[in-house]
C-alpha cells in the first residue's frame, strides 16, 4: 500500500467510524431528560380483583393506575361503554390487545380477508377511544397454513403493515407489533427485529412493543428496549418472569430495573401494562406488584 492508498483507506475508516457513530447520536439524544419521565402503569380488564368495569376503574384509581388495556374483540360495540366509564377519571385507554380474526400472514385468502376487515374495525374503534395502538402478532406457531419464513414474506409483511399503519394514522392511532417467545411465535421474537420491520414498513403508524415475559428471548432488556427507541416503542407488557403471574410472584427473577433504565433514558411516555395471571390473593398481590414496579423504577438509574 503506498502513502496515497493509506490515506484513502484511513479516510474511509474515518467515514466508516462516523457512520458507525450515528446510532450513538441517538443515545445522546436519549440522555435523561430534565423532567424525569413517569412510570405510567396500565391494567388489562382482567387485572383488578373486581367484577364490574366501574369497580375496576375505582380500584385502579386508588392505586394510581392511569391506563386501561381492553381486548379488541367487539371493541366497536363497547366504545360508548368505555367513553362513559372513563368520563371524569384520570385513566385513559392505553393499547388495545389484539382481538381480530385470522392473521396477516395467512395463506388462505379468506383467513387473510377476515384479518383485514376485523383488524380495521378494531383500529377505527381504538382511534375513537384515543388508544395508543392495536397490538398484533404476524403469526402464532399454531396458525396454519402460514406463509413461509422467507425474504419475500418479510417484504409482503412490510407492505401489508404499511397499509395498516396508514389506515391507523387516519384514525389517529397505530398498529403495534408484539414479538413473542419462540414457543408461541418463531416468526417475530425480538424487539429490535420488530423495530426493523416498523422502519421498513415506512409508515409512522407502524410501531412495536416489548413484553417482559417474552423478552426472555433477549440478551439484554436494556438493549432491546433501547433498540426500538422513541420512534418505534409504543407499549410495554409486564408479568412475573418465571410463570407469567403478578410481578413479584417469581421472587428474584422479577427484576425489571435494566428495562426500566432504558425506558427512563428514552423519556418513554407510553404505558407499562399488566398482562399476567395470578397464583394467589389478588387483593394482596396486585398492590404488591404495583409497589414493586414503582420501587424498581426508582432504582433504575
Ligand atoms: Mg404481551
Amino acid at each position: 500500500m503506498d502513502r496515497r492508498d493509506f490515506f484513502k483507506t484511513a479516510a474511509m475508516g474515518t467515514a466508516g467510524a462516523a457512520m458507525m457513530s450515528s446510532p450513538l447520536a441517538m443515545f445522546t439524544s436519549c440522555a435523561p431528560k430534565e423532567k424525569p419521565c413517569e412510570l405510567r402503569i396500565s391494567f388489562q380488564e382482567g387485572t383488578a380483583p373486581c367484577k364490574t368495569l366501574e369497580e375496576k376503574l375505582d380500584y385502579m384509581e386508588e392505586l394510581g393506575i392511569v391506563g386501561l388495556e381492553p381486548k379488541g374483540k367487539n371493541l366497536a360495540e363497547r366504545v360508548n361503554e368505555f367513553q362513559q366509564a372513563l368520563r371524569g377519571r384520570n385513566i385513559r385507554i392505553s393499547a388495545i390487545c389484539a382481538g381480530f380474526s385470522g392473521f396477516i400472514l395467512a395463506e388462505d385468502p379468506s383467513v387473510k380477508a377476515d384479518f383485514d376487515s376485523s383488524m380495521r374495525d378494531i383500529i377505527a374503534a381504538a382511534g375513537e377511544l384515543g388508544s395508543t395502538g392495536v397490538i398484533m402478532v404476524p403469526a402464532f406457531n399454531h396458525q396454519s397454513p402460514c406463509m413461509p419464513h422467507t425474504l419475500e414474506t418479510r417484504k409482503y409483511l412490510c407492505e401489508q403493515m404499511h397499509e395498516l399503519g396508514e389506515y391507523a394514522l387516519k384514525h389517529n392511532t397505530t398498529v403495534i407489533l408484539e414479538p413473542l417467545n419462540r414457543k408461541e411465535a418463531h416468526y417475530l421474537r425480538q424487539v429490535a427485529d420488530a423495530a426493523a420491520i416498523c422502519r421498513d414498513s415506512e409508515s409512522a403508524g407502524v410501531k412495536c412493543m416489548g413484553d417482559f415475559w417474552h423478552m426472555k428471548e433477549e440478551t439484554s432488556d436494556y438493549a432491546a428496549l433501547l433498540s426500538a427507541g422513541t420512534e418505534y416503542l409504543q407499549h410495554v407488557h409486564i408479568a412475573s418472569r418465571g410463570t407469567r403471574k403478578m410481578p413479584g410472584e417469581d421472587g428474584e427473577l422479577d427484576n425489571y430495573v435494566d428495562g426500566f433504565r432504558a425506558l427512563k433514558q428514552l423519556g418513554y411516555d407510553k404505558y407499562v401494562s399488566f398482562e399476567c395471571g395470578c397464583n394467589g390473593d389478588k387483593e394482596i398481590l396486585v398492590p404488591a406488584a404495583v409497589q414493586l414496579m414503582r420501587t424498581q423504577w426508582e432504582q433504575a438509574l
